[in-house]
């Protein structure tokens, strides 16, 4: 069972056929707006409140959970029916908090320097669970007198290999949480089906393409689905999606001490995001255990920032989050529960 968040309005009308119209839709309100628990719903009869709880359970159990930052940064490791596991971590900013959600149980997209590829692929998450998250996030920042605003499919899994789910969750986030299309972003690694697709879709969601490197040579050693769709494809796709859409789009870039942060790469990369307008985000490689390469240093960091910069191309180093307690960007790996990752053959 995906939990309560995977009933439709419909499915609730009909479970509820019984009561008062005016039932289901204070339920749906409750679950959504509310973002109560059946039990939480004190508008409700109790013996309703019970029938509810036991027919919408909850999708997630919490496995761990952990802060740090001082408590800006909060991970849930969480426990679905039938054991897979997944991760959601919160990240509260001055302005915004965020939260960062996955789309699968692992990922079958074996990129080389992340810890969830390395892990491999457990099985897709039903949008239930994926709205579920975004649900428990938001029930946090309430609870702190905060309002989550802003959604990011970075957490575990290739968004775009699991499209229908996710979909199906981003416009439940819209149409019944209420959170802008301006603030949902979908990072892929460059599954172009996938960009064409969600240029056809009525809302405009912000793009993130995982490039890490500008040329094919490069990529298909750092991203095995390079070899499928090379970065000719992706940026047809992504300039499709731009003018399908009109939305930023953004270049992320994992920095690899001495295999993607030189000069050349820099100016590689400028080259190919001045004629899409495209933002850049810069992270650091966060250290995993099955890739060998080190983040690069704080001052290449800032070179490569700064020639991009020169070269005519916005580009912003992101904060690494919750690295101590394994919450940052391919650190989604299921270390909390002992689980060790597993490294992919043939790399590192
Ligand atoms: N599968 C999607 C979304 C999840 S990964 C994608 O690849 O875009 C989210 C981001 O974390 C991606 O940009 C990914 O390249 C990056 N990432 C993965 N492992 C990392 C690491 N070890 N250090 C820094 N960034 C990493
Ligand atoms: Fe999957 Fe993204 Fe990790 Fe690649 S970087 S293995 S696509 S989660």
């Amino acid at each position: 069972m995906a939990g309560a968040y995977e009933i439709t309005r419909d499915g609730l009308a009909e479970l509820l056929a019984d009561q008062p119209r005016y039932r289901a839709a204070q339920a749906w309100h409750g679950l959504h707006q509310g973002l109560r628990r059946p039990t939480e719903m004190t508008d409700l009869p109790p013996e309703l409140r019970e029938r509810l709880e036991v027919a919408l359970p909850p999708a997630l159990r919490v496995g761990a959970r952990s802060e740090s930052d001082g408590g800006a940064t909060v991970k849930w490791l969480w426990e679905l029916h039938d054991g897979a596991r997944v991760e959601t971590v919160l990240m509260h900013y001055r302005d915004r908090a965020t939260v960062c959600v996955s789309s699968q149980a692992g990922c079958a997209m074996g990129c080389s320097f992340c810890a969830t590829g390395q892990g491999g692929f457990g099985r897709h998450l039903a949008s239930g669970e994926i709205v579920e998250q975004v649900v428990a996030a938001a029930r946090e920042a309430a609870g702190g007198g905060r309002r989550l605003s802003n959604v990011v499919f970075m957490g575990m899994g290739e968004p775009l290999a699991n499209y229908d789910r996710v979909w199906a969750a981003v416009t439940r986030l819209h149409g019944e949480l209420g959170l802008s299309a301006r603030h949902l972003t979908i990072s892929t690694v460059g599954v172009v089906p996938g960009i064409r697709r969600l240029a056809g879709e009525e809302l405009p969601v912000n793009l993130a393409v995982s490039l890490h490197a500008a040329n094919d040579g490069l990529r298909d050693r750092l991203v095995p689905l390079n070899r499928r769709y090379p970065i000719g494809a992706v940026l047809a796709a992504c300039r499709h999606y731009l003018s399908a859409k009109g939305r930023r789009l953004s270049f992320e870039w994992a920095l690899i001490d001495g295999v993607n942060d030189a000069d050349a790469d820099a100016d590689e990369l400028a080259a190919l995001s001045r004629p899409l307008g495209a933002h850049v985000n810069l992270i650091p490689l966060n250290p995993t255990p099955g890739y060998r390469a080190r983040g690069s240093s704080p001052g290449r960091v800032r070179a490569f920032r700064d020639r991009l910069g020169a070269a005519g191309v916005n580009a912003t180093v992101r904060r690494n989050r919750g690295a101590d307690i394994d919450a940052a960007c391919g650190q989604l790996a299921l270390r909390a529960a002992g689980g060790e990752p597993v490294t992919a053959p043939g790399r590192g």
